[in-house]
């Protein structure tokens, strides 16, 4: 690892908490997962400063989201050239050119509609290997929530939304690669549900993902280098949030996106 960096350094009693608190996240996933299970921890790091993940990158850590382009681009510039950068934030077409400028961009979790595909596949440049996306989708079925409506055994698959953003990342953005579906999801579903079984945005997701890549399979097979997991050819599930990621995993989760539980309270965001 490279530690060639402006970044200050986090106070040695910081350093030692973000050890503490990340060891315990990472012994929660490990134990809440299949043990042969590839499984990516996202440490959501919006709004805490760049000495916070150079202390969490000095003890392993590579995978960081971020919700906000600016945010993003600054720490990106003074931190080490390996990290992989997440970006979970509301994708927003007239930033696509900042985002897709990044080189260490790893991928983009919210994309919500095909014309934002259009943009960012547009943005990239044509000699960087595919950037990975994930499709949003809104479980919750919330206003307040981006993405698009879950899939269910009876919908039309054909002229659902997610199978034509599916199609159009496929078959018309080649600098894209469909990695997967994400889901932020309803907080008072993951409080509730914990207690109970089952999350109910978690198997709307789960559900989603099995209609669209059994309708991928069959349509675009010859495709599939264009979409899936490079390992195994299946689309992944970023879902799980520090208050339900162990709820998550159980429920087949492949990425967990997990902020306050390792990072702490963040300060509330000024407008901008
Ligand atoms: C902020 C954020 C997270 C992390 O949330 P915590 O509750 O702090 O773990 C995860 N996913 C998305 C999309 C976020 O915006």
């Amino acid at each position: 690892m490279s530690s060639s960096t402006t970044v200050e350094k986090a106070s040695p009693e910081r350093c030692a908490e973000l050890l503490a608190s990340l060891t315990e996240i990472r012994a929660r996933v490990k134990a809440s997962s299949p043990a042969d299970k590839v499984l990516t921890l996202v440490a959501v790091s919006k709004l805490k400063p760049a000495s916070d993940i150079l202390a969490c990158y000095e003890i392993g850590q590579l995978d960081f989201g971020e919700n906000y382009v600016q945010e993003l681009e600054e720490k990106a510039k003074v931190l080490p050239a390996d990290i992989r950068w997440h970006f979970i934030g509301t994708f927003q077409t007239n930033k696509a050119k900042t985002l897709a400028s990044i080189p260490n961009l790893f991928c983009v979790q919210t994309i919500g509609s095909a014309k934002a595909a259009t943009a960012l596949n547009k943005a990239l440049s044509a000699d960087r290997s595919p950037l990975r996306v994930f499709i949003q989708i809104n479980t919750s079925g919330e206003d307040s929530k981006s993405g698009i409506s879950p899939l269910s055994s009876s919908s039309n698959l054909e002229d659902s939304e997610v199978v034509q953003v599916a199609k159009h990342i496929i078959t018309e953005c080649p600098r894209l690669r469909l990695e997967g579906l994400m889901t932020i999801g309803a907080l008072e579903l993951s409080l509730t549900a914990s207690e109970t079984e089952k999350n109910a945005d978690f198997e709307r997701l789960k559900e989603t993902k099995a209609l669209l890549e059994q309708h991928l399979a069959q349509n675009y097979s010859s495709n599939e280098k264009r979409w899936g997991d490079e390992k195994t050819g299946h689309l992944l599930l970023s879902m799980g949030m520090s208050s339900d990621f162990e709820a998550a995993l159980k429920a087949g989760s492949d990425v967990v996106r997990v902020g306050t539980g390792i990072f702490g309270q963040r300060p509330k965001k000024t407008a901008s």
